[in-house]
């Protein structure tokens, strides 16, 4: 994470008694919190490899899971009022401290106070943090692939481009002609077509 927002998180890790893990990649999510159950207390794990101002921005919304938890138990919705309200104050100090480009802190700012947009993934701040990941040379979003494209993902397997249904692009799987939805944000590997 940037490292002027370090100090402040490593303060949230020792007062809230939060054990935090970088965890590797998950495609489905950047982050998670677990609440306390049994003997074990509050978790959170952020994937390894997201650039630092997404890697912040995710901490910031598990750790506004954690406080909204604390004050509320299981009685607030994931991403409702109180989470968000947690989400805006929490976020300030790095606000103060200048941590975010001009870019990204007009994104969260929009983010935040857009009452629509509630969960973990919205596509515009994605958008804005993704401007900062070191540029890998064939990796692209599936709503950058022209029709039709070929394309490959981590685990292997290849997928041809259909048309976008609503907010999804459908993708058939090229060896079992399964069809699959991508969310336009997906990372994937281009394949040359005359592979
Ligand atoms: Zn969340």
């Amino acid at each position: 994470m940037p490292a002027e927002a370090a100090p402040l998180i490593g303060k949230w890790i020792d007062y809230f008694k939060c054990e935090f893990k970088i965890s590797r990649n998950r495609n489905s999510k950047f982050g998670d919190y677990r609440a306390p159950y049994d003997s074990k207390g509050h978790r959170i794990s952020v994937n390894f490899d997201l650039n630092p101002y997404a890697f912040l921005v995710t901490t910031v919304h598990e750790f506004a899971h954690l406080h909204t938890w604390n004050e509320h138990k299981g009685r607030a919705k994931p991403h409702g009022t109180e989470w968000k309200n947690n989400f805006k104050k929490m976020m300030q100090p790095f606000f103060e401290k200048n941590v975010f480009p001009p870019d990204v802190k007009q994104a969260i700012t929009r983010y935040l106070n857009n009452p629509a947009a509630s969960s973990c993934s919205d596509l515009n701040l994605y958008r804005s943090l993704r401007l900062y990941d070191p540029v890998k040379e064939s990796m692209v979003t599936v709503e950058k692939l022209p029709g039709k494209a070929l394309f490959k993902l981590k685990d292997g397997r290849v997928f041809q481009k259909e048309e976008k249904l609503r907010k999804r692009y459908k993708c058939v799987e090229v060896s079992s002609r399964r069809v699959y939805l991508f969310s336009p944000v997906a990372e994937v590997e281009v394949l040359n077509q005359n592979n």
